[in-house]
């Protein structure tokens, strides 16, 4: 691994480093509140004005067809400068990089600029009341309508995201009650104004209204409805093999460069010096070196891929790092912060937010279950 930046990349980073500088917004509104969120939708349209919203995409669909190694410069210096974490998430980093390995190219087309351009905003439907961990027991279903030339959907997903402020909706159903389990399943894309879709919000733990359940009540996806984004994404049946494509991207590397934990883990180094208290002095020196290992670990992964390689369930590794240096970071700075850590504030909503992380993505025990199966060959649990 060569850890230089050539020319071109440090280039790359001095250009986007001088635009975040001068136009990254401070002290907007958490972005989990209706109001909060169209401020962040702003934000997000200036970067794609500025063609910053998603370097790594081909220019025709908005992006600068940056490199991986650019876009991971590009992700140190968005959080460096302070930028807020991305509303439109799910869609750039979840849904596109599964449009790109498994659309055809009328998908690509109708729905990657329409992204980009926060015209068209993404939430994932997975969970369900019964369907979390063990993902392939989702049973909302999908019932062809050979007639009307489409799907008719019905059931409910929970838990998501951004769902009320979101226009459209990514998530699996059972296209076969009869098949297999993972087989008899279908990825759907679903405008949520489609009669029979009600999104219901409602609050998190710290009050935001974040999440949403969504009710599909014989909701018709037509097979030609891609201008609106709908339709199947891969092919009928192959809703599993899809999914796990978008879960290596949430537990891997789009959803959590380590951009963001160096920025927090300078951010703790200053926190410590204007408070400083030798008795926390170890954790916050080893929050400081978990983010940079982070970084090496991901720059290891990048060379991997750059080589043609696969990261498969590598993604488990990166999703148990980054969530767990996350939680111990926060808390060190809650720690050095006493009773002021009590206060609303980036560390306390921080804090709260990270304890998140070992459960979103798949939680942390099943990542153990997949590390220890898939990557140690360990037996397989409850057998
Ligand atoms: C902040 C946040 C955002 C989220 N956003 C979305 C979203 O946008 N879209 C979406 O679809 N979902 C979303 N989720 C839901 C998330 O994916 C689920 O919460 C997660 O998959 C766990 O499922 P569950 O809550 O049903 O817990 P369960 O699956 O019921 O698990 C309960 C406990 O049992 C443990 N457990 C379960 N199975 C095993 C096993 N085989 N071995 C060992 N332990 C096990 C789990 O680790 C957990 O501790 C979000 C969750 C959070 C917290």
């Amino acid at each position: 691994m060569d850890l230089r930046w050539s020319e071109q990349e440090e280039a790359f980073r001095a250009e986007a480093r001088g635009w975040l500088t001068a136009h990254v917004p401070h002290g907007l509104p958490s972005g989990d509140t209706q109001a909060g969120f169209a401020r962040h939708l702003d934000w997000e349209r200036a970067l794609y004005d500025a063609r910053w919203a998603v370097v790594s995409w081909p220019e025709r669909y908005g992006g600068r067809d940056a490199s991986l190694w650019q876009w991971l410069i590009f992700e140190e210096e968005y959080y460096r400068a302070g930028a807020p974490q991305r509303v439109t998430q799910n869609g750039i980093f979840l849904l596109a990089p599964t449009l790109f390995e498994f659309g055809t190219r009328e998908q690509q087309d109708a729905l990657l600029p329409r992204m980009a351009a926060t015209l068209d905003l993404w939430c994932q439907g997975w969970s369900e009341p019964g369907a979390g961990s063990d993902l392939a027991a989702v049973r909302s279903r999908a019932v062809r309508d050979e007639a009307r030339g489409g799907w008719l959907l019905s059931g409910q997903k929970t838990w998501t995201t951004r769902g009320a402020f979101c226009t459209h909706l990514f998530g699996l159903f059972r296209t076969d009650p009869s098949a297999e389990r993972h087989r008899g399943l279908t990825y759907f894309l679903v405008p949520l104004d489609t009669p029979g879709v009600t999104v219901r919000g409602f609050p998190r733990l710290d009050g935001d209204e974040g999440f949403a359940e969504v009710f599909f009540d014989e909701a018709f996806v037509p097979d030609d409805g891609v201008a609106n984004g709908a339709g199947v994404l891969g092919g009928v049946g192959e809703g599993w093999r899809v999914a796990m494509a978008t879960t290596g991207s949430e537990r891997g590397l789009t959803l959590r460069s380590p951009g963001r934990f160096l920025a927090a883990a300078e951010r703790l180094v200053e926190l410590y010096r204007s408070r400083p208290d030798p008795a926390r002095r170890n954790q916050v020196v080893q929050a400081w070196v978990d983010a940079y290992a982070y970084q090496l670990f991901t720059l290891q992964q990048v060379t991997a891929i750059a080589d043609g390689k696969q990261p498969g369930a590598e993604s488990s590794l990166n999703k148990l790092f980054w969530s767990e240096l996350d939680v111990r970071l926060h808390e060190t700075a809650m720690d050095l912060l006493g009773p002021d850590g009590e206060a609303n504030g980036p560390w306390p909503k921080g804090f709260l937010f990270s304890l998140a992380g070992p459960i979103y993505a798949g939680t942390n025990e099943v990542q153990r279950n997949v590390v220890a199966e898939r990557l140690l060959g360990l037996p397989r649990t409850g057998r």
